[in-house]
């Protein structure tokens, strides 16, 4: 057991950029948006030794990507504002928000407009939004993975626009099968950790999913009833509805929690629940107390563990079945997820930024940051800039162009636009976006979405998870509930971890949610604790954690850690109406459908107009957003 900071290594030396961004920035205010540079320079262009996806330590959603717009929120900012400095510059749209909706907004337009002048404006000093990638240097062996966005979810399901994006980007999803190595580890299980604090010890046991339940759960620190229980439901074929026909069984299923239903139709002692309730921290971000059984039944999740208590239950799909299997593989996954469709998109937005023309030389070209935001460029992509207003320079009904204020380093600048797409947050497009109707606002302000922190921690091996025979490992009730090797994906020179020896990153992930509340006010003490959490709290949680878990093999934390970098999303997943108990089958337009449309010549985009926290969905509403803007030509 590790109960000295030293022994878990919290003295070895790790960026602590919390402190600088968080304590520093918040404090400065208005500098935080950028602490260098200013109107037109890019918000200060970053600093070599900080190459953005290279941060360690807070990253994601860090405190000064925070300091401006939470002053905009608490009507803090414009009584102490500066007078607005007008650059002079106009574009034919401006986009505010780089994430995979604004930088597919900006694709779209200028495919439809080729000689369009675009302004990209983006808070943080990366581009991507969630779709952001890490990168580890350990020795002289480089590691990347997802800051955020992991993979193409069911692309051959992708609506046409984000299809036809990603088509004409060059990505041929059939090379995953080739550079995704579903093999990998192939004799290595699911490990399951049981902490002290929850269970009374700590106890781990390898081998879920893959040997018989009654092996797994036999040692583990639970009542004889919670055990009897969970074995059997993780094997019987029980009926617990036999009553109903298929579809009763769905529709019932559908209005009641999952944890209802293991207590009071699976007929499970109130013990089995530390075990079961984070199971879908993953897709939905709260525990099964919210989450219909159904939604557990159809949903499952990305790593292979499925929702006990429904292999007798016929719903529709025959018994024996955990789930609706999905239509591919999980397997979309350039080694830095997401993040290479949006470097792909600045590489055909911004020529000579990211050298290269293929879906596999992007993955290992570097970004020149520095040519992101040049005058003479057809679309510009300006970093470290918060816009704080976005209005008609007239009547809306009537105006030709919009004026758009930003805060970059310590300087208030605004640019003007034919045309502006918000593809920031509904909650931002609310506060940045002062002529929108009373209900718009509304129904903006509906969407609060789930926070998420995506964890990784670079290991200068991986031998105790193969001593340990495990792959990923489920920690129910844990700091971080769930922790995996990363995938396998070997592509464009890039090489991933191959044997034990070799370095490796870890994903870890955990989702703050708060027992018992209703959905969206779990997200927001959910955020609320992360914002209070500095990183030193969180970076003692994983090495214990780590050291706990993996005790059976030796991990030495001091030494075999070689960084971290913590992803807080804390404005993650758009809220998802379809999953949660409290919004089935909204009739009509759903919030968010009256929450994204068009005023005059202000568009709202985002994967918050969609309702869905998917990369095709942020695609989409770009192009929607496009279309409503050039139909005003
Ligand atoms: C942890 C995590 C994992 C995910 N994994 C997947 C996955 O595997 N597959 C999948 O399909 N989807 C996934 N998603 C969903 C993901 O949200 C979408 O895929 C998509 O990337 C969202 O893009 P977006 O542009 O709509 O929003 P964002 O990526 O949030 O982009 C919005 C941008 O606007 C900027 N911004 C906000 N306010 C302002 C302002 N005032 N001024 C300037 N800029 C501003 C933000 O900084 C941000 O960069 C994941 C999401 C999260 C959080």
């Amino acid at each position: 057991m590790y109960n000295h900071d030293r022994e878990l290594g919290m003295h070895r030396r790790i960026t602590r950029r919390d402190f600088i961004d968080g304590v520093a920035a918040s404090a400065t205010g208005i500098a935080a948006g950028g602490l260098l540079g200013g109107c037109g320079s890019n918000g200060g262009l970053p600093n070599p030794q900080t190459y953005p996806p290279a941060t360690t330590g807070l990253w994601g959603q860090d405190n000064s990507s925070y300091a401006v717009m939470h002053k905009v929120r608490d009507d803090a900012f414009w009584s102490s504002a500066p007078a607005v400095r007008r650059t002079g510059e106009h574009y034919d749209a401006v986009i505010v928000g780089a994430g995979m909706s604004g930088l597919a907004s900006a694709y779209f337009y200028r495919q439809q407009r080729p000689n369009a002048r675009i302004l990209i404006v983006e808070i943080r000093r990366d581009f991507g939004g969630h779709a952001g990638r890490n990168e580890f240097r350990i020795g002289n062996r480089v590691l990347l993975s997802n800051a955020g966005t992991q993979s193409m979810e069911s692309p051959s399901e992708y609506r046409p626009s984000a299809q036809r994006l990603v088509r004409e980007l060059g990505i041929d999803v059939g090379r995953f099968y080739k550079y995704f190595d579903q093999h990998r580890y192939d004799g290595l299980t699911t490990g399951v950790f049981f902490n002290r604090a929850a269970f009374g010890r700590d106890y781990f046991v390898a081998g879920a999913y893959r040997d018989p339940w009654e092996r797994v759960f036999g040692g583990a620190p639970l009542g004889d009833r919670a055990k009897h229980d969970l074995i059997r439901i993780h094997t019987e074929r029980v009926d617990y509805l036999p009553e109903m026909s298929a579809s009763e069984k769905v529709a019932y299923l559908s209005r009641i929690s999952y944890e209802k239903f293991i207590l009071e139709h699976a007929k499970c002692d109130r013990g089995v629940l530390p075990y079961l309730s984070d199971r879908p921290y993953d897709l939905f971000g709260t525990g099964i107390e919210v989450v219909s059984a159904y939604d557990c039944y159809n949903s499952g999740d990305d790593y292979g563990m499925e929702y006990p208590g429904f292999q007798g239950m016929d719903l529709g799909h025959g018994t024996g079945t955990w789930r609706r299997a999905k239509p591919e593989p999980y397997i979309f996954h350039f080694p830095d997820g997401n993040a290479s469709i949006a470097r792909m998109l600045v590489r055909s937005l911004v020529p000579g930024a990211i050298p290269g023309s293929t879906m596999e030389d992007v993955v290992l070209a570097p970004c020149d940051y520095t040519k992101l935001d040049r005058p003479d460029n057809q679309v510009r992509i300006r970093l470290r800039s918060t816009v704080v207003r976005v209005q008609h320079r007239g009547a809306p009904a009537s105006a030709r162009d919009v004026e758009i204020a930003y805060v970059a380093g310590n300087e208030l600048c605004s640019v003007t636009a034919n045309h502006c797409i918000l593809a920031n947050w509904h909650v931002v497009s609310k506060l940045v976006a002062p002529e929108l109707p009373k209900k718009q606002k509304h129904y903006l302000a509906y969407c609060v979405k789930e926070p998420y922190v995506y964890t990784h921690v670079a290991l200068t091996n991986w031998r105790s998870f193969e001593t340990l025979g495990v792959n990923q490992i489920l920690a129910p009730t844990s700091y971080h509930y769930f922790t995996m090797l990363d995938y396998p994906v070997d592509m464009g020179g890039y090489q991933s971890p191959q044997t034990p020896d070799d370095p490796m990153i870890l994903f870890m992930l955990r989702c703050p949610t708060k027992y018992g509340l209703p959905p969206r006010e779990q997200y927001r003490a959910g955020r609320w604790e992360l914002f209070n959490t500095p990183f030193e709290t969180i970076e003692r949680n994983i090495r214990t954690q780590l050291a706990a878990m993996l005790a059976g093999a030796g991990f030495d934390p001091a030494a075999e850690i070689a960084g971290i970098t913590v992803n807080r999303w804390s404005h993650g997943y758009a809220y998802e109406y379809y999953k949660t108990l409290w919004e089935h089958d909204p009739v009509g337009e759903r919030p968010c459908d009256l929450a994204k449309k068009p005023f005059g010549r202000i568009s709202i985009a985002n994967s918050d107009s969609s309702g869905a926290a998917f990369t095709d969905t942020a695609i989409d509403e770009g192009y929607r957003a496009v279309q409503e803007q050039l139909r005003l030509d």
